[in-house]
This record gives C-alpha cells, structure tokens and sequence, in this order.
C-alpha cells in the first residue's frame, strides 16, 4: 500500500517551462534579442545542456547560470556581469512564477492520511524551498531533499532511497511523482518505488512495464488506490 507520495517539483507541481517561456519573451524582448521561436528554442536547448553539467557535477549552480548567459549572448562575460545578467532575467522569471492548476485540487484529495508528502528535486533546497513557499505549497510537505544536500542526482537509486529513509519507509510504500520518464518514473522503479510518470503533453510515447503514465494530477489518487 502507497503512505507517501514523493514529488517532483519543476514542469510536475510548478509550470516552469511556462514561467521560462514568458520571461524568455519579456527579458530578451527588453535585452533586444531575438524573441521568435528559434531564439526561445535555443534558450532551453542552453538550460538544458548546462544545467545537465550541474546535476552531474561539472558545474556549480551558479556557474551554470553564467555558462547559460555566455552562450545565449555569444560573449565573454566575466562572473560579476553574466551574475548580473542573470539576476535580472530571475526577477522577470519570478514575476512569472505559478503552479499548475490542476496542483491545489489534488492535494485537497491527497492532504489526508494515510498519505504523506515530501519533495525530491534534482535543484538546489534553497531556490526549491523559496519557490515552493512563493507558490503558497510548502506546507504540503514534510521535507524537501534536493540534490545539492543529497550528493546525488535523480536517476540514481540512491536520492530516491535517501528520500524515502526520510520519511522512514520502505520503497515499496513510496511513489515518485514526476513529469520525465527517464529521470523521475524509471529512476524511481529502479529504487523499487512506484513511478508515475506525469505527462502533461500526452504525448502518448510507449509507457514501460510497471510505470503509471498519467497526463494531469486529477488522475493521482485513482492510481495510488490502485
Ligand atoms: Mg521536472
């Protein structure tokens, strides 16, 4: 029997893909960059790759942050300046901030026991505990394990492990909730957790054996009670 549900946080509880689409408009647009498809493209393609780097150890947070900025500008920037770059584009970023809709009415269904909740990210505490607290979330959970404290990353077994020996359970009392079937539902199965892969794209790509594929969070408790 499912106790406790782990999250994800980024495109699964907090639209961040959204929130970095506007502010990529706003802030390039102000920048006088190029705000059409290719540039909002490239942008992400950057993120991606660089914070890639950081959750595999090559980078520190803030330096992929700077990296990010040196690309997108095609310059050399000292810290101080790509910081400064950055610091701006985040106050845009924040401005745009908002969870998914569909986050406060699960949590109305799933806020009473048996079930427990805790955060499992591959980011930093510090800028998942400000952001949960910003969205008006963070009394959902118990806990919030990022992989800067954990010194691990999703997909290995052992973050989910470290997560689940929080909240004093075995594995096979936990699911992982998250929106990349590779990082978040498979890395979580591998734990010997349930994964449940949120595809809010319903792109509808071949579900693995054993992974719960659900396209938003009102589908959450139907799964969990099996
Ligand atoms: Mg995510």
């Amino acid at each position: 029997m499912i106790e406790a549900v782990l999250w994800d946080v980024d495109d699964t509880l907090f639209d961040h893909s959204g929130a970095e689409r506007i502010a990529a408009l706003r802030y390039f647009a102000a920048q006088g960059l190029d705000t059409d498809e290719t540039a909002l493209r490239r942008w992400r393609e950057i993120t991606d790759e660089e914070y890639t780097r950081f959750t595999a150890g090559e980078l520190t947070f803030a330096g992929q942050r700077r990296e990010r900025v040196r690309r997108l500008l095609e310059r050399e920037l000292s810290d101080a300046e790509a910081d400064a770059w950055f610091g701006r584009y985040l106050e845009v970023f924040e401005a745009s901030w908002s969870a998914f809709p569909d986050v406060d009415g699960v949590f109305e269904v799933l806020a009473a026991p048996p079930y427990r909740h805790g955060i499992l990210s591959n980011s930093t505490t510090a800028v998942q505990e400000r952001k949960l607290t910003m969205l008006g979330l963070r009394h959902r959970f118990e806990f919030v394990v990022c992989s800067d404290d954990l010194g691990c990353s999703k997909p290995d077994p052992r973050a989910f492990l470290q997560a689940c020996s929080a909240l004093g359970l075995p594995p096979e009392h936990v699911a992982y909730v998250g929106d990349r079937l590779d990082l978040d539902a498979l890395g979580a199965q591998a734990a010997g957790l349930t994964g449940i892969w949120l595809d809010r794209t319903g792109a509808g790509a071949s579900v693995p054996e054993g992974i719960h594929r659900i396209t938003g969070l009102a589908q959450l408790p139907g799964v969990l009670r099996g």
